[in-house]
């Protein structure tokens, strides 16, 4: 079976873990902090702006903490959306509203947020769907003009970059995935930036039981280093140096990963661009980059199509089944964008761990489908 997503990880990186058990130092040490800064760095943003999360759910958990968002504040959210940002305001006691997002990018936009602002908006929680930059000049202005926290889910686009500045870095708080699934992978993990600094020190004390000075090793200033003060019932969210010596080297190849996926994408479009039962995904503005996380196809035949492919071992599937239609957090919503995506779009394989042949295995199978 040709798999959706997948995991690129080789020797570098066992080697690397190798290095880990020789160090005797599996927690959260100086590799996490090498790792910090050289995902800062590849950003273009200060070390002191980031901080390292066991995962992007976890930064978004911590997003509304961090930002005072709690009982009732309302978040906007496109509904086409991942679980773990709804649970998200949920969780903090927060109302979801739900907001749509365009037919073809299904991306969300300033005007499907501008129609569900009311008093009570404290926040929105936008997602550059597959890799692609939201319209984000229009977001940005709208969320000024009516004081509204911008949270980027930047899960989908580690890489990518809107007029030369790089995505998850435009709002008050972006958070990042380096789960198994993800285009740079260490098991789990993830990436929380904010645009406050003084931020950052909240997610390292919610990390880290709410501690005020570093503990153990790392406390150099304390004549009694097994005194300690907190300030908040913090938790445990940090990653290890496991995780972040698999992650050094994701990073060193992640821009070859990326230009694979780019290559799969146009090879798509080009071949896909002439059947006229299918829509290809649009082209981008110029001021946009993406990292390619996903490629979507929309045709009135998906559910066929998606059974055929399986039966052709490829393995594909839809991102991100409506939230206002699961059960749980299940709302009467007028999102016709929504609608059409949920029954019309299919995610088909585009990840680097492709071979040329597999790009033309499926090619040919979409192509003989009707
Ligand atoms: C994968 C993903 C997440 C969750 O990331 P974790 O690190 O697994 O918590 C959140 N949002 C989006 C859009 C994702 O694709």
């Amino acid at each position: 079976m040709i798999n959706i997503y997948q995991p690129s990880l080789g020797k570098e990186e066992l080697n690397a873990i190798e290095q880990v058990f020789k160090s005797n130092w599996l927690g959260k040490g100086k590799l996490v902090e090498k790792f910090t800064k050289n995902i800062a760095d590849k950003l273009n943003v200060e070390r002191d702006h980031v901080e390292t999360i066991s995962s992007c759910t976890a930064g978004l958990f911590q997003s509304m903490k961090i930002l005072g968002i709690g009982p009732g504040d309302e978040v906007i959210i496109p509904s086409i959306h991942f679980i773990g940002a709804i649970n998200a305001i949920k969780a903090c006691g927060a109302k979801p509203v739900f907001c749509d997002v365009e037919k073809r990018t299904l991306n969300t936009a300033s005007a499907y947020i501008f129609e569900k602002i009311t008093q009570k908006t404290k926040a929105v929680i936008i997602l550059h769907y597959g890799g692609v930059p939201c319209d984000l000049d229009g977001i940005i202005r709208l969320c000024k003009q009516r004081d509204i926290k911008l949270i980027e889910d930047n899960a989908n686009s580690p890489l990518s970059t809107y007029q030369g500045q790089n995505t998850g870095t435009f709002g008050d708080v972006g958070v990042w995935s380096f789960d198994s699934m993800k285009q740079i992978v260490m098991g789990e993990g993830g990436l929380i930036y904010c645009k406050d600094k003084k931020h950052i020190k909240d997610s390292q004390q919610e990390s880290y039981y709410g501690l005020l000075s570093k503990s153990g090793f790392s406390n150099t200033i304390d004549n009694k280093w097994w005194e300690f003060d907190v300030d908040r019932p913090g938790t445990k969210t940090i990653i290890t140096d496991v995780q972040a010596a698999m992650g050094i080297e994701q990073l060193k190849k992640i821009d070859k990963f990326i230009r694979r996926r780019r290559y799969i994408h146009d090879t798509y479009s080009s071949e896909f661009k002439n059947i006229e039962w299918l829509k290809t995904p649009p082209t981008m503005s110029k001021d946009k980059t993406s990292s390619y996380y996903m490629y979507h196809i929309q045709t009135k035949y998906r559910d066929e199509l998606a059974k055929y492919l399986r039966e052709n071992e490829i393995y594909t599937t839809f991102r991100y089944y409506p939230l206002h239609w699961v059960d749980f957090h299940k709302s009467k919503e007028n999102l016709d964008n929504t609608e059409y995506i949920a029954n019309n779009t299919l995610c088909i394989p585009i990840h680097q761990g492709l071979t040329d042949r597999d790009i033309n295995y499926i090619i040919k199978k979409v192509k003989d489908f009707k």
